[in-house]
């Protein structure tokens, strides 16, 4: 099988491979023993060890003690359970934070409280780098604010938000506002350790580290109050109701103790091969902008804009060479809405709509690395000759090529 014939898969933070590790640690789950882990009987119990061994697995991962771990199915209800129960514990104050760069599954929860409960709600800006201003979120926190609502890394251009630091900003402010992190895109990429920060919840999901797709979880810092999004038995002790999903949740412990143990892999092999692929598509390529900020980002995604050219376009082309990339967040990608992201930070229209993510994870090669950089330059030519936009990227050629120094990017 030639290289093109094979899938050259660079989207993993839309979703990434399960390891074999992880399935292997499912599969018994699925077949053998598929007793329910809240029956009395012995067969239920050695299932319920399952779930033992899980959250201790991914406590540890998180620096988390296995009580301030609650499976959930996805990262979306992680967050969605995280708001609903801080605002139903704290109904009199009215106010929250969240930014403007947020998952939808957070943006659009705070845009519901605003619409349908008369919520006061302040989306903080991020500048051109996606950073966010931290005296602005000092002067939006006030004593009526009920959490900050905010992400570890981004989904579209891998920036990292100081989460410690913004965490000591709001508790110094007001010690009552309750800190919700969404740490979907940071798990596995860079290091966490709850026990070291003031963050009071964080959600996290199985399919972005190598676990299957629907699963997740939800760290609840001792003492912090929550109330049940899914009301229903005693499971997870009557924080979240319905039988576990126990395979499920048994890979994600697996993919949890691996995303760990290969954290060094992440912030040293993948990160060298991500800054081989940007390096060497924004010098051959004239019209490439890199978008993120380059210092503090996940070492897995690069997220450059091909100005004038259409990103659905140049990823047709790609998918056509077996590569697998995406244009802004697989969830705003299949409608032709420029990225929520990239507007925040002002990014041009002509640059938005040709915004290509690149996520590589630790199952990407070199040599795949070199197949895309080999790929890129002659599919943005070609696009390139039928843009009605040609003259201007001629110009930025012909700019480039009078640079004597090429721009570093990290
Ligand atoms: N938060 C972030 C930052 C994400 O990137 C995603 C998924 O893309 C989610 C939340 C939602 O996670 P899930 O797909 O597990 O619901």
């Amino acid at each position: 099988m030639s290289i093109a014939e094979k899938v050259i898969y660079v989207d993993n933070n839309a979703t990434s491979k399960v390891d074999k590790e992880v399935l292997e640690t499912m599969l018994p789950y699925l077949t053998d023993n598929y007793g329910n882990p809240s029956s009395m009987h012995y067969f239920g119990g050695k299932v319920g060890k399952a779930l033992d061994t899980a959250r201790e697995q991914v406590a540890d991962a998180l620096g988390a003690q296995p009580t301030e771990i609650i499976f959930t199915s996805c990262g979306s209800e992680s967050n969605n359970m995280a708001i609903r129960s801080i605002l139903e514990t704290i109904p009199e104050r009215r106010q929250v934070i969240t930014t403007k760069v947020e998952h939808p599954c957070v943006i659009n929860v705070v845009k519901w409280l605003e619409r349908e409960h008369g919520y006061k709600a302040h989306y903080l800006s991020v500048n051109s780098k996606g950073q966010l201003d931290l005296s602005e979120l000092s002067n939006a926190i006030t004593p009526k604010t009920a959490f900050v609502s905010i992400m570890w890394a981004n989904n579209e251009t891998g920036v990292v938000f100081p989460i410690e630091k913004i965490a000591q900003i709001i508790k110094r402010k007001n010690p009552n506002t309750i800190i919700h992190v969404d740490g979907v895109q940071a798990v596995g990429k860079i290091s966490i350790d709850m026990s070291n920060n003031l963050v009071d919840m964080l959600s996290i999901s199985g399919h972005k580290f190598h676990a299957p797709k629907g699963v997740g979880a939800l760290y609840v810092k001792r003492g912090t109050p929550i109330v049940p999004f899914l009301i229903g038995g005693h499971q997870e002790r009557g924080r979240r109701a319905g039988t576990e999903n126990v395979a499920s949740i048994a890979g994600l412990g697996k993919a949890a103790e691996l995303a760990k143990k290969n954290l060094k892999d992440e912030a040293t092999r993948v990160k060298a091969l991500r800054d081989k692929l940007e390096q060497s598509i924004l010098e051959k390529v004239p019209n490439a902008i890199l978008n993120g900020d380059p210092h503090n980002r996940v070492p897995n995604t690069t997220n450059i804009s091909f100005e004038y050219i259409e990103g659905e376009l140049i990823l047709l082309h790609l998918s056509d060479a077996g590569i697998c990339a995406s244009s802004g967040s697989a969830c705003t990608s299949g409608s032709l809405e420029p990225s929520h992201v990239l507007r925040a930070m002002g990014i041009p229209f002509t640059a938005i709509h040709g915004s290509t993510r690149f996520s590589l994870s630790r199952f990407n090669t070199e040599e795949e690395v070199d197949y895309i950089i080999e790929k890129v330059p002659t599919i943005i030519d070609k696009l390139t000759q039928i843009s009605p936009y040609r003259k201007e990227i001629e110009k930025k050629r012909i700019h480039c090529a009078n640079l004597t120094d090429i721009p570093q990017t990290v």
